[in-house]
């Protein structure tokens, strides 16, 4: 396998034509998981349809694993044996998806962490992010040197969270994209700058 990387920018708000767009856009079959904040992680092969869970992996050329987004990360995970996309907001950030995500790689595909990329792509900035004590102490003390604090406020740096998990973990190359999706909220659906109206974009990893 030699999986590519795809982060789109808005698509349509309108489900049959975003659906057109990631037709035209997607050259194989996209695969999507349900993203319910959890855990789970998927497998995905020609016949996948669409089922709960925050992350999808895939060893077949053809097919293509992503993830939607409007804020939070989205992760992609690439090797010469497969591909994975997680959906991390601050509960699978806390959960640590995306590192589970690479040591299932790893432990499927007898992979070093060495030969995973990571590609992080646009979500929402430190300086965007505001939330309450809740999701910092849901991080973890570990997570504290990336989380800043501003009254009663604090700011966690989610990209900076998930690439602390996955350094960790053993990997070198981790690519992370400086596009926040509410500062640039004219490029990308942003959940926090266009509310619940919001589209999403959606990112893939996968070869073909
Ligand atoms: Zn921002």
């Amino acid at each position: 396998m030699q999986p590519t990387v795809f982060f789109s920018q808005k698509l349509p708000r309108e489900a049959e034509e975003r659906e057109r767009a990631l037709s035209r856009l997607c050259p194989g079959k996209l695969c999507l998981a349900g993203q319910v904040h959890g855990e789970t992680i998927l497998y995905a092969d020609h016949n996948y349809t669409a089922r709960a869970g925050d992350a999808l992996y895939t060893d077949l050329p053809g097919v293509f694993v992503g993830v939607k987004t409007a804020d939070c990360v989205p992760v992609l995970l690439t090797s010469r044996a497969a591909a994975a996309a997680v959906h991390a907001g601050w509960r699978g950030t806390a959960r640590r998806i995306a590192e589970k995500t690479a040591r299932l790689l790893c432990e499927t595909y007898r992979l070093s962490p060495e030969e995973i990329t990571a590609h992080i792509g646009p979500c929402i900035c430190q300086t965007c992010y505001e939330t309450d004590g809740e999701v910092a102490e849901a991080l973890g003390p570990e997570a504290a040197a990336y989380i800043a604090r501003r009254g009663a406020k604090f700011h966690p740096d989610l990209r900076a969270v998930n690439a602390h998990w996955l350094r960790n973990m053993g990997l070198r190359d981790i690519r992370v994209s400086p596009d926040c999706t509410r500062c640039l909220a004219d490029v990308y659906w942003s959940h926090r700058a266009h509310g619940s109206g919001r589209g999403v974009q959606v990112s893939w990893a996968g070869d073909g």
